[in-house]
């Protein structure tokens, strides 16, 4: 039985400001209701972070976090938005390292690190993205491309920082095109990034999320894989009602015997 949380993320991307995510949180909270062990993560626009996190702060089971910060507490980077300024806001995690991210605006592998190193130290969960792009995948270089982006997360913490990080594995080919990794695959890469923190005495207590195309038809055959924590889904999660239809769906594959996910709170 797993101590992990299942968790369904949604990363709303350059979508719905302020006032479209309160009438979001006023669909939604109705049509779910919180379950053990079953968390439910919201990354809106930053704009959007505290009206979201207003209408939400009814629910212990949601969290709402950013997109995207900078390491730096404050400065001249122009058009950047810092850890503080988000947790003032209600932030209490953020993604780090999302693939857009990476391959629309050049962060590298070591800015990944800093960020996920800052966002620790300032109190807030990051939700760290490693993925290969369909060339990388087509040429071999799957295994490798994780190992190298993972690694240099790994190096930049500490063991015991483990304890409040969560991984997403997200192929690059698979986000927003419609095309999502089988089952096995997933599971595959998943049991790799899983190898790869037990190598480095991490503990197994941290979430691995797959992303990619998740939709409410396929999540169940992915969450059946015991590897599989959680999902982190974009394009399907705008919607208040196709999302709730996905968690619905996701939940039942995952449920215990004993009615929760095997966490114990
Ligand atoms: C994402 O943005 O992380 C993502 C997985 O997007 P989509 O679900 O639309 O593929």
């Amino acid at each position: 039985m797993t101590d992990r949380p299942l968790v369904f993320a949604a990363n709303w991307k350059m979508n719905h400001g302020p006032s479209e995510a309160r009438a979001f949180a006023r669909k939604f909270l109705p049509l779910t209701t919180p379950v053990q062990g079953r968390r439910l993560w919201f990354f809106p626009p930053a704009v959007s972070i505290e009206a979201l996190a207003q209408s939400l702060h009814q629910r212990p089971d949601i969290a709402v976090g950013a997109q995207n910060v900078h390491w730096e507490l404050k400065g001249a980077f122009t058009g950047g938005i810092s850890i503080p300024m988000v947790t003032e806001v209600g932030a209490r995690l953020t993604l780090v390292g999302h693939s857009e991210r990476r391959h629309l605006f050049g962060e590298t592998d070591e800015q990944v690190a800093r960020k996920t190193r800052a966002a620790l130290k300032a109190g807030i969960m990051p939700l760290v993205c490693v993925g290969e792009t369909l060339a990388e995948r087509d040429g071999g270089r799957t295994e490798q491309v994780i190992v190298r982006q993972l690694g240099s997360v790994i190096q930049a913490l500490e063991t015991e920082d483990w304890e409040h990080v969560a991984l997403a594995y997200e192929p690059v080919w698979a986000i927003g095109t419609g095309k999502n990794a089988t089952p096995d695959d997933a599971a595959q890469i998943h049991e790799l990034i899983r190898m790869e923190l037990g190598r480095h005495g991490v503990t197994k207590r941290v979430p691995i999320l797959y992303g990619g195309s998740v939709n409410a038809g396929n999540v169940a055959s992915l969450l059946t894989r015991p590897q599989l924590d959680g999902v982190l889904v974009g394009g399907a999660s705008l919607d208040p009602d196709k999302w709730a239809e996905l968690v619905e769906q996701g939940s039942r594959a995952k449920v215990r015997p004993s009615g929760g996910y095997g966490m114990v709170e």
